[in-house]
């Protein structure tokens, strides 16, 4: 027996027809760039998360560094960020030379804590050198962070907040999108993320209009915006005038017209994903150290479906040894790799983040993945806790 860990063969299987159709009336059309379907495709992405604003972008991770370009986010500012996380949720921060401050996780949920976030805010400010910015919270494995707890936090100390969204994208609180507590949401269109294209893709979504026609701006190497054409006397076309510094980050009109037609199944997909979390949680509790935990009010979209278990490596060998594939979502926090172990972190270190990243791993999770395929799981996984 084979499983996949991502089937995403399954879920082309279903909509095969309608993504085919929709690739090559793209390429019969010939506006590659920035064609139609990229717009068609942000106003159905922010009508989706309840935003004013979505843009494209040419991947998650730039969807990061544009809000910061933005805000003009630079040497001497500091970045709040959680380390256990997906490296480009701090890789961005240096390339904007502002200094990353990592901050631990919470031991249920594995996002940010912001009781940890507090104490490092007050830390950066007591030492004088560095000024608190930016706060980025990532939905981590598919579940929003305590958006609100952070959003009270950024506004006591006048700082900016980033949802890092790429895993969870479409995930709630008491039904309400990320968006309505971050200046920006991110996201990842990366084919295994929930929201995945044929390729490279990302997006930034906002209610700040201003914010949207700046990030418009940075994302094509600093055109003019509207309020930039209104004080300025240009003749020519608009994308010849450059007003700051910018970089070419666009999304293609394939990935848009694939992202049209994967947006209309994902809602259902969740749905789905949140079925398979549910089988998996009510077999699996008591049987390995920690299942995942979901608060009440929050809604998943299960990028990983992650458990913890005191004998990883063993584990992982005989679900191996059965055809199971598992993976370590991650088996290095950000300040013990190399390139980012001299930034500041929390006071007292990082706990949470080191004890974590020993003992978890992540199962098979996608929307397609039927009863009998998890019970194979369920089964390997108790077969060798038992
Ligand atoms: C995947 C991911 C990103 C980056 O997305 P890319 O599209 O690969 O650039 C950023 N943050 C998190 C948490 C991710 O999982």
């Amino acid at each position: 027996m084979s499983i996949a860990f991502i089937d995403l063969q399954a879920q082309r299987a279903r909509i095969a027809d309608r993504i085919d159709k929709a690739v090559l009336e793209v390429v019969h059309d010939g506006r590659y760039v920035m064609g139609p379907w990229v717009s068609q495709f942000e106003q159905e992405l922010a009508t989706f998360s309840s935003a004013k604003h979505a843009l494209g972008c040419a991947n998650g991770t730039d969807a990061l560094v544009l809000p910061l370009m933005a805000w003009g986010v630079g040497p001497g500012d500091a970045v709040f960020c959680p380390s256990f996380t997906f490296c480009a949720t701090a890789e961005i921060i240096p390339w904007e030379g502002a200094t990353p401050v990592f901050v631990d996780i919470k031991p249920d949920t594995y996002n940010m804590d912001p009781d940890s976030l507090e104490a490092a805010i007050t830390m950066v400010k007591a030492e004088g050198k560095l000024v608190p910015k930016v706060i980025i919270g990532v939905c981590l494995f598919g579940q929003a962070a305590d958006y609100r707890a952070l959003r009270a936090i950024a506004d006591k100390h006048g700082m900016k907040l980033i949802a890092d969204s790429a895993q969870g994208f479409g995930t709630t609180i008491d039904g309400r999108h990320p968006t309505d507590w971050a200046d920006a949401v991110t996201t990842s269109f990366f084919p295994a993320k929930p929201l995945g294209c044929y390729g490279d893709g990302g997006a930034v979504l906002t209610n700040d209009t201003a914010l949207a026609n700046l990030i418009d701006s940075y994302r094509v190497h600093g055109k003019a915006t509207p309020e930039d054409l209104a004080t300025h006397k240009f003749e020519h076309d608009p994308r010849y005038l450059n007003m700051r510094v910018g970089i070419n980050s666009r999304l293609d009109s394939i990935q848009a017209a694939i992202l049209i037609q994967k947006l209309a199944i994902f809602a259902d997909e969740i749905e789905a994903r949140n079925r398979v979390a549910a089988r998996y949680n009510a077999a699996l509790a008591g049987h390995v150290k920690q299942i995942p935990h979901v608060p009440d009010g929050f809604v998943s979209t299960w990028a990983q479906y992650t458990i913890e278990h005191d004998n990883r490596a063993g584990l992982i060998e005989h679900l191996k040894s059965q055809g199971i594939p598992a993976m370590v979502y991650y088996p290095v926090p950000m300040h013990r790799q190399g390139p980012y172990a001299h930034y500041p972190m929390a006071p007292g270190g990082l706990p949470v983040s080191d004890a974590k990243a020993a003992s978890v791993l992540s199962l098979p999770m996608h929307p397609y993945l039927d009863e009998a395929t998890q019970d194979a799981v369920i089964a390997a996984v108790i077969g060798y806790s038992a």
